[in-house]
């Protein structure tokens, strides 16, 4: 099964949506393995959108993810990391289909709600960039059998 890696963002944090972006996760049959709310640093932030550093929005990009702190997550289940992008929505949360989490909460490209992986590969990094081994949890749920057919998983 696939983990991948989720901020909930300030813009999130800000509007009272820590709990609805969440929610959205479980109620689509994804397993939170991993959960904990965090300051993000400069340092860290440098590594994150290591891809971003040189574009002009960055200073203001960085100090809108330190503008609270953030609640990060890993979530485990089928092909975990193109169904949370699917259900994150485009970048731009005004393109955003209608149904994903920025397209129903949110109208910015920088304040977009929500952070998730964009490859299995990434997930590993970003992953390892943010929790360590012992922060995870493996349990399983009355409700698993229900979620996927014995031969998906
Ligand atoms: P995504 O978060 O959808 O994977 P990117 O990795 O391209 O997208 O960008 C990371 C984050 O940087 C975005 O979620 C958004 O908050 C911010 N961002 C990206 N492009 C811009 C931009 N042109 N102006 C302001 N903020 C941006």
């Amino acid at each position: 099964m696939e983990r991948t890696f989720v901020i909930v963002k300030p813009s999130a944090v800000n509007r009272q949506l820590i709990g609805e972006v969440i929610s959205r996760f479980e109620r689509k049959g994804l397993r939170l393995v991993a959960m904990k709310m965090t300051q993000l640093s400069d340092e860290i932030l440098h590594e994150h959108y290591n891809h971003l550093v040189n574009k002009p929005f960055f200073p203001k990009l960085k100090a809108a993810m330190q503008a609270t702190p953030v609640v990060i997550c890993c979530w485990e289940g089928v092909d975990c990391v193109n169904v949370v992008r699917t259900m994150c929505g485009t970048t731009n949360s005004r393109m955003a289909d209608a149904g994903t989490i920025r397209g129903d909460l949110s109208m910015s490209m920088q304040e977009n709600i929500v952070h998730s992986s964009d490859s299995l590969e990434n997930a590993a990094v970003e992953l390892k960039r943010f929790f360590k081994a012992d922060d995870y949890f493996n349990y399983t749920r009355t409700i698993d059998t229900a979620i996927y057919s014995s031969d998906e998983i």
